[in-house]
């Protein structure tokens, strides 16, 4: 592709091979929009066309460089995180760049997913906890769900009584839901104007999207940081739909002896190595295989089902090894693969927590 194409929208380079990245569109409109001389990335004409925008991701570098014009700026931070996978949600570097005086409101999305009967105010108590272990210590935080938004009005006079003038950032890891939660911000209408422009963030590649908001200020989008310590790096496309929840998770519960292992899948492997008989609860995706077996020939089950009994299985391009990690539980905690889901065991165990190479296993206070 020539190099010096670029988008009129956002600046950025032309490409053909990364939807994900900026500048992307389909080799078949690319040529369309190269007769027609309106040269737009496919993210900037879905926003020009559609008032839609689209999520994009943004290098390290770039983020860090992003990071501090945010911190440089007077502003309300509104850091979106989901609730299925908070830990997954962390920015790096988040608490350093807002400074004293930007505050932080956080919307935790996707509480969709969670039992309905969880009290609100516990998770938010609970939320609040996680996050200072972050380092944020946000003014509040708004329960939503981007795909079921109930109270699009409650969230946007939140942000407004928040922001006392400011223009307000919006940020977040990729597929915590930011780009839904935004254009259902634009379809509401509430408070927003029409969608003009895209503007490039100064020193990054990338656009940013202005939302005008009632009086002259912006709520801007920025793009979103890629993490690669989630489950998502290891499984193939066709996989995720197995692995990633799209539905209020029914929590499964399980009678465990000592020495006994549950497989989650293909992609992950709970063992509980001691204790007394215990129960213990998996928040997985509802159809994600969950299999019970004997530790003692747990390695060998696993070598043997891999792939066919045990699915979906990482793919074939990272390693189909599992890392163990062990914790000894002294509290009531919940044992999280990175994106995957969790389980919830009691005080006084220890167990092992499974998954491929680079997927983070770690212990937190439990949530439910
Ligand atoms: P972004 O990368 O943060 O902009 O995330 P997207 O808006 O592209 O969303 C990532 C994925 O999460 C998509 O499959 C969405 O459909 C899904 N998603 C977004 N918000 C919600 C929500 O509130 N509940 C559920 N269950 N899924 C959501």
């Amino acid at each position: 592709l020539n190099e010096g194409l670029r988008c009129i929208g956002c600046g950025a380079i032309m490409q053909v091979l990364d939807p994900t990245k900026a500048g992307y569109l389909p080799m078949s409109a690319l040529k369309k929009s190269i007769d027609s001389e309106e040269l737009l990335c496919k993210r900037c004409f879905r926003l020009r066309h559609y008032n839609e925008i689209q999520p994009v991701e943004l290098t390290d570098d770039d983020f860090s460089r992003l990071l501090h014009q945010i911190s440089d700026a007077r502003a309300l931070i509104v850091y979106v995180i989901d609730v299925f996978d908070v830990t997954g949600s962390e920015i790096a570097g988040l608490p350093r760049f807002v400074g004293q005086d930007n505050p932080i409101l956080v919307v935790a999305n996707k509480v969709d997913l969670l039992p309905k009967l969880l009290n609100k105010n516990r998770l938010k108590n609970w939320l609040q906890a996680e996050l200072k272990v972050q380092g944020i210590k946000p003014v509040d935080i708004f329960l939503t769900s981007a795909t079921h938004p109930k109270n699009l009005d409650g969230l946007l006079d939140t942000i407004d009584a928040y922001r006392e003038g400011r223009d307000v950032y919006v940020v977040g890891v990729t597929n915590v839901g930011k780009s839904t939660l935004i254009n259902q911000i634009i379809k509401s209408g509430t408070g927003v104007q029409d969608l003009i422009t895209t503007s490039r963030f100064p020193g990054t590649t990338l656009d940013r999207i202005e939302i005008p908001l009632a009086d002259g200020k912006k709520l801007i989008d920025t793009p979103g940081i890629v993490k690669r310590d989630q489950i998502t790096h290891v499984l193939a496309d066709k996989d995720l739909k197995y692995a990633l929840p799209k539905n209020e998770i029914k929590p499964r519960t399980y009678q465990l002896n000592a020495e006994q292992t549950i497989f989650i899948g293909g992609l992950a492997r709970f063992d509980f190595e001691s204790g007394e008989h215990t129960p213990i609860t998996a928040y997985f995706e509802n159809n994600l295989n969950l299999h019970r077996t004997k530790l003692a020939g747990a390695d060998d089950f696993y070598n043997k089902h891999a792939g066919e009994l045990l699915v979906p299985s990482p793919r074939e391009a990272a390693t189909t090894n599992l890392v163990k990690h062990v914790f000894n539980v002294t509290e009531k905690s919940d044992i999280v693969f990175a994106g995957l889901g969790w389980i919830s065991i009691p005080a006084g165990v220890k167990v092992a927590g499974w998954a491929p190479q680079g997927v983070s296993v770690l212990i937190r206070k439990a949530m439910i």
